[in-house]
């Protein structure tokens, strides 16, 4: 009597452990769901980057992987994890059988899936699954145009901004015109206008300016202080333009590889005949279009379907090889979409999303190993474990690509030093050939015994009217 009432008390202690706990919190139930989980388990899983692969010691590593031990950890199992027999994620065929890892479950070849299995309606009736623990879309993946570049007829003009080149056009112009002055202004450059041509004419200026701009050292080379500080400030001023010019067109060059060959959404795969597009075989991404009622996506499905022997692939990585080698878009998972254009810089995937889904560990219909998953998944996500994962896996390798995408002409505001420099040089050009003049018109007032001011106005006078003797010059000259 004793010793039943002690057995009694037992079990009612037990049992309050049990129940009790499943309402408080969820550790206590992990406790009890543990006590479900067979010690240990089969696993199935699929070869796709970065879920499941291969190293180099043949041993398996991956997201799926890392988040299969840590599932086993918390549940306390043991596993032993294996590749799908025939590469397939599982779907049904006319006789109703299932293929891929969905097959395996069925037939009890395995007791969990642990792979980017996507859940849908069909596959819920034949198998059990856990919430997700990850979300994703169908997305395009393409790749990058290499020769857009060359499409654009005037893209040369394109390092620069429309205000910059019209910024380099005033001032090209306003330096020729200094320089035509300053040659006029200064004695050294003229000495004797009543009977000597000028060498800088306004033609002759702008000559001067283009020289130098295409790096092109022309005649007639500037004898004055005044007009040499004018050529010295332009010879600057082209250079670091040209040198601007060039870092920017390459840069231009490499960015317009980014661009996607006119596709961004899916009803632009319609609209062109260029690229061929497919999907998976036998996946939840075909299955999408085939029974979607949308007309755009009907219609990429009888694309699809008319061509099933040519377009649709046997693997994700049989499709991204595709894409790299021919023109041919894969329609797929976006996560995984994501993966190979963060390792393969020549690959794209458009902004453009459809048809949300997520990806749960599968077990058989009823089996009591989906409560407990499913609450330890949650416990990852709770805990950012999910996250971390993610991050350590999906690591980005491409970031000069990155860098390409932010290109941008070089604005005015960029080179606004050197637009400064050339200002305060024309005007110091200006001053020093002003004060040369001055400087000749007091010798000659002293000579001449004028005064300053009437000789100043007369070399001005001779310099810019045309006298007599320039005349009959220009007849003996032509
Ligand atoms: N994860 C998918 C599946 O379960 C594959 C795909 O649809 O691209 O079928």
């Amino acid at each position: 009597m004793k010793k039943s009432l002690v057995l009694v008390f037992a079990l009612v202690i037990l049992w309050m452990e049990d129940t009790g706990a499943e309402e408080s919190d969820g550790f206590h139930l992990k406790g009890r769901t543990k006590r479900q989980i067979p010690k240990s388990l089969t696993v199935t899983t699929i070869l796709e980057q970065p879920f499941a692969m291969t190293t180099d010691s043949g041993e398996l590593e991956g997201y799926c992987v890392d988040l299969l031990s840590e599932l086993a950890q918390a549940l306390e199992f043991n596993y032993t994890i294996h590749v799908v027999k025939d590469g397939h994620y599982g779907s049904k065929d006319q006789n109703g059988v299932w293929n891929g890892m969905v097959g395996e479950i069925i037939r009890k070849e395995a007791d969990l899936a642990v792979a980017p299995l996507t859940i849908t309606t069909v596959r819920e009736n034949a198998i059990s699954f856990t919430k997700p623990f990850m979300q994703t879309g169908i997305g395009i993946l393409l790749k990058k145009e290499s020769s857009s570049g060359g499409s654009y007829l005037f893209g040369f003009l394109n390092p620069f901004s429309k205000e910059l080149w019209i910024g380099i056009i005033i001032s090209y112009v306003i330096t020729s015109l200094c320089l035509f002055l300053v040659a006029r202004l200064s004695p050294c450059e003229w000495a004797e206008p009543s009977n000597e041509q000028n060498q800088y004419t306004l033609l002759n200026s702008l000559w001067f300016g283009i020289g130098a701009l295409t790096l092109q050292g022309v005649e007639p080379q500037p004898k004055s202080v005044s007009a040499r500080i004018i050529a010295v400030i332009w010879w600057l001023f082209s250079i670091t333009l040209l040198a601007a010019y060039v870092a920017s067109f390459a840069s231009y060059v490499n960015s317009t590889k980014d661009l996607t060959p006119n596709i961004e959404t899916f009803a632009d795969l319609l609209k062109q005949d260029k690229i061929e597009f497919g999907t998976l075989a036998n996946s939840s991404t075909f299955n999408f279009f085939k029974y979607s009622k949308n007309p755009t996506f009907r219609m990429i499905y009888e694309y699809m379907d008319k061509r099933k022997d040519r377009v649709l692939v046997k693997s994700f990585s049989e499709g991204v090889q595709r894409v790299r080698d021919s023109n041919y878009a894969f329609l797929g998972e976006s996560i995984s979409q994501d993966f190979v254009a963060a390792k393969h810089c020549d690959l794209v995937r458009v902004p453009e999303i459809i048809g949300g889904r997520g990806y749960g560990i599968a077990a058989s219909l009823d089996s009591p190993l989906i409560r407990p998953l499913t609450i330890a998944i949650l416990e990852q996500f709770e805990t950012g474990n999910l996250e971390y994962l993610h991050q350590k896996w999906w690591e980005n390798t491409c970031t000069s690509a990155q860098t390409q995408a932010g290109w941008v002409p070089v604005q005015p505001h960029t080179l606004g030093g050197i637009f400064l420099i050339l200002g305060i040089g024309l005007a110091l050009g200006l001053i020093v050939s002003f004060i040369e003049l001055v400087c000749k018109s007091k010798s000659k007032a002293v000579q001449q015994q004028k005064s300053c001011c009437s000789a100043f106005s007369e070399e001005i006078g001779q310099r810019f009217g045309k006298t007599e003797n320039q005349e009959s010059l220009e007849k003996v000259q032509p």
